[in-house]
């Protein structure tokens, strides 16, 4: 097959114009500054549209999940179960506060933290755990009923990184309110995007409005500049949230689209030893990225890896991703503990025989048949 004349990307920003005029109303009002009408609006539309209380707007999804920890008053030494097969952005804000992260693994059905192993772990370190971040990997909710209850039943903060999943549901209910703090990201290759930003959700109007003291400096109510406590220039700018009052305006667009995607894949990669990434009936996925593992005996006979796809791919000028590679196998993170059932390593298992395929919204049902072509000539 000939090189695809454009290169076909894994997730990019996708643009509708609407935008523009959210910031250009911004400009037009001067209000440019990290505060202002499009700043207030986007936390109100995000927090009515999750059912999630109060939003607080951000730089990032990191600073989201920073400060969230903060909230859940993490003090050096602290232990902070975390999911283990995710983005590093999940666990580093531990580390910022010097917690300890501690890594839990995944099951095999959502490919998230797997309550039997948080229980396990709830177990092991018990009063030293302060909080438990359960990421919603590529979009598809975790078993986050399960985790709740577990957090409940041992007095822990749960704090859901809903960063890939805004817009999908579990059990009819919207990701990024099942935690005390939920975070969400707006960075460029998200399901929506305002270049770069994220938010931090809860029903605690209190939390909520301390989380915005801290992201604007902290600064104390006075006429000079005093400061009680460390603060952080954390707080998302008026022209970038004009950006994700248009965006909002798509988010159920791209939410059709990404799933789309997922079913032509699914559809079209049927009969070749691979699996899509699976996800529970009582959730609806937001699709964010369409991922497959090689089944086991593929990979037993080291005929066809992911990596092997991968660069097949990339000939072809498409864009595809390995797995996010555990935290437990993260060089920086080689001293924590990680906990995980009667010796598996699921994490790992998913990372080795996995791949992120090309989920670009803009992609044509044509250049995406093109793609499964290259996928299916490797075996
Ligand atoms: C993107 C991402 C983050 C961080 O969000 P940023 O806005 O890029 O800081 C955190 N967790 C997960 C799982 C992510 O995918």
């Amino acid at each position: 097959m000939e090189k695809l004349k454009e290169k076909v990307w894994l997730s990019s920003p996708t643009m509708h114009g609407e935008e523009q005029k959210f910031v250009q109303e911004a400009f037009d009002t001067n209000w440019v500054a990290p505060l202002g009408k499009n700043v207030d609006e986007l936390e109100q539309e995000v927090a009515a549209y999750l059912g999630a209380g109060y939003g607080a707007a951000l730089t990032s999804g990191t600073a989201a999940l920073h400060l969230a920890l903060k909230l859940a008053g993490i003090k050096p030494g602290d232990v902070v179960l975390c999911s283990d097969l995710t983005f590093a952005a999940t666990v580093n804000p531990v580390s910022y506060e010097n917690g300890i992260p501690v890594f839990v693994d995944s099951e095999g059905e959502t490919w998230n933290m797997d309550p039997r192993a948080l229980k396990k772990a709830l177990q092991k370190y018990g009063k030293r755990v302060k909080a438990v971040i359960a990421a919603n990997l590529y979009g598809t909710p975790g078993k986050l009923d399960e985790m709740q209850d577990l957090c409940q039943e041992y007095g822990v903060t749960l704090i859901e990184d809903a960063a890939e999943s805004l817009s999908a549901t579990y059990k009819g209910k919207q990701t990024g309110t099942f935690g005390k703090y939920n975070c969400i990201s707006f960075n460029g290759n998200k399901i929506i995007t305002t270049s770069g930003g994220g938010m931090l959700l809860s029903q605690d109007r209190e939390a909520v409005e301390k989380a915005r003291f801290w992201a604007t400096q902290a600064r104390d109510k006075a006429p000079w500049y005093q400061h009680s406590e460390i603060g952080y220039n954390y707080r998302m700018s008026n022209i970038v949230a004009g950006i994700g009052r248009g965006q909002m305006l798509h988010l159920e667009e791209h939410r059709r689209r990404k799933k789309e995607i997922y079913m032509r894949y699914k559809r079209g990669l049927e009969g070749f030893p691979v699996q899509m990434n699976p996800y529970l009936t009582c959730s609806e996925p937001n699709f964010w990225l369409s991922c497959i593992t090689l089944e086991p005996e593929v990979m037993e006979s080291g005929k066809v890896t992911p990596e092997r796809i991968r660069k097949a791919l990339e000939e072809k000028n498409v864009e595809s991703r390995p797995i996010w590679k555990p935290m437990h196998l993260q060089p920086v993170y080689a001293e924590r503990d990680f906990i995980s059932l009667d010796g598996k390593d699921v994490g790992k298992d998913i990372f080795q025989r996995g791949l992120c395929l090309p989920s670009d919204i803009k992609m044509e049902a044509a250049v995406q048949d093109a793609v499964m072509e290259i996928i299916k000539g490797c075996f």
